[in-house]
């Protein structure tokens, strides 16, 4: 039903909060443009090296704040 975006590394965006779609990281960008690699990025375990949005054009915000 809801499919998540998934943005690629390096990709464009607007503010917002983003998730590793690899490892889960949370990573809110508050005034960058551009999206960073996850900070646990490596080949082996990052396939994906996207993130997904979860809050921010118009995307509901999910679980912007895991209490973890
Ligand atoms: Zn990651």
């Amino acid at each position: 039903m809801v499919q998540k975006t998934c943005v690629p590394y390096g990709s464009d965006v607007s503010a917002g909060t983003y998730k590793c779609a690899d490892c889960g990281h949370i990573y809110s960008n508050q005034s960058k443009k551009s999206l960073p690699p996850c900070p646990k990025f490596s080949s082996a375990s990052h396939p994906k090296k996207c993130w997904i949005i979860l809050s921010g054009q118009g995307d509901a915000p999910n679980d912007p704040y895991p209490s973890k």
